[in-house]
């Protein structure tokens, strides 16, 4: 009796060991799945998954959601400038200063490039429009290494009841447009055209 219960002992803490490795090796795929390498930031990926989580939520019509975009100003030019692994280290930084600069509730991704999205659920346009500021302000103000002062530009939205995630998505690029196209380091807001009421047919 004594040997079976040894040899249980041992398969279980084998059994034990196995599921930890399985464990490790999954939270592994999910950090692959939804981190940019590069920033350890989520990936693009992931902010559409929680784009639709919050799109999709039952209580969407009766609270506020905005979407920001934002873009790194003259970006090239650092790269040409310094070097693509000094331009690297001043993407880890701006989504660094990012990060520390929103709410816990927010999301902030890249989008790709020296492009980053940020979902403010609970935020309406002007409210997310002094957080886009707010933003735009730090970046402007802080030390990059290497670099010094770089600038960005936002572009900023609200959701309105029948946005899809293109509609929404769309708004916010066009305000980011807008804010380049004036000039740079500066934030343009994309209010919402008020939904047209479907016309009865009787
Ligand atoms: P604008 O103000 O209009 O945004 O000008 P820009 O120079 O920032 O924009 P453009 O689209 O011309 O250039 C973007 C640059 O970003 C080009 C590309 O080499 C650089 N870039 C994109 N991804 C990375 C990256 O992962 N690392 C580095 N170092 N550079 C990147
Ligand atoms: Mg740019
Ligand atoms: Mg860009």
């Amino acid at each position: 009796i004594d040997q079976r219960t040894n040899e249980m002992h041992l398969t279980n803490t084998l059994l034990r060991e196995e599921i930890q490795e399985r464990q490790k090796i999954e939270q592994k795929l999910v950090q692959l799945a939804t981190i940019d390498p590069l920033t350890s930031i989520h990936n693009r990926r992931k902010f559409d998954e929680v784009l639709q989580y919050e799109l999709n939520r039952d209580s969407r019509y009766k609270n506020a959601l905005s979407l920001v975009f934002c873009d790194l100003d003259n970006f090239k030019q650092i790269n040409d400038q310094y070097g693509h692994k000094i331009g690297d280290d001043v993407l880890k930084a701006f989504a660094r200063l990012v990060s520390d600069n929103i709410r816990k509730t927010d999301t902030v991704a890249r989008w790709g490039g020296e492009e980053f999205a940020l979902l403010l659920p609970e935020t309406d346009l002007k409210i997310a429009a002094v957080a886009a500021e707010k933003l735009r302000r730090e970046t402007e103000k802080f030390d990059f290494p290497h670099v010094g002062r770089i600038t960005a530009s936002f572009g900023v939205t609200q959701y309105i009841g029948g946005d899809t995630e293109n509609s929404l998505i769309n708004r916010a690029d066009e305000a980011l447009y807008t804010a380049k196209k004036n000039g740079r380091n500066r934030i343009e807001v994309l209010a919402p055209a008020c939904p047209t009421r479907p016309v009865s047919l009787t």
